[in-house]
């Protein structure tokens, strides 16, 4: 997806710091971030969103990718968030897989 900002942030064609890397997946910090914590977890590869064939080693990859972030961000322990909004009416506005892990403050109840 040529056109696609997260296909180039994971490819290396937009210089961004990497909190994890594998060969599957990328984290990097949000660009607007909404808590202490607010990191995005990637695939290398081009999936609309979790419902579009994702191979059991690139979810293996986005887990690998949670545990390092949690622990490096010191989250672990202490709680954090994974969301994937999925599709338009969920909020989604990339349209190339992601999830969100926040963390770092109190996040409150309710859908979110
Ligand atoms: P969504 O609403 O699709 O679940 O989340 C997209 C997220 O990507 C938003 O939180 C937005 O701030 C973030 N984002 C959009 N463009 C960029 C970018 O170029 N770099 C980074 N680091 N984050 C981005
Ligand atoms: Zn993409």
């Amino acid at each position: 997806m040529s056109d696609c900002i997260f296909c180039k942030i994971a490819n290396g064609e937009v210089p961004t710091d990497f909190l994890f890397e594998d060969g599957n997946v990328v984290a990097f910090r949000d660009l607007n971030p909404q808590a202490p914590t607010h990191v995005l977890i990637v695939p290398k590869a081009h999936y609309a969103n979790i419902a579009d064939g994702v191979p059991a080693e690139v979810l293996k990859s986005m887990a690998d990718a949670v545990e390092a972030v949690a622990e490096a961000e010191g989250v672990r322990d202490s709680g954090f968030r994974c969301i994937m909004n999925t599709g338009a009416a969920a909020g989604q506005t990339v349209m190339h897989l992601h999830m969100h892990v926040l963390g770092g403050a109190p996040l409150g109840e309710g859908l979110l």
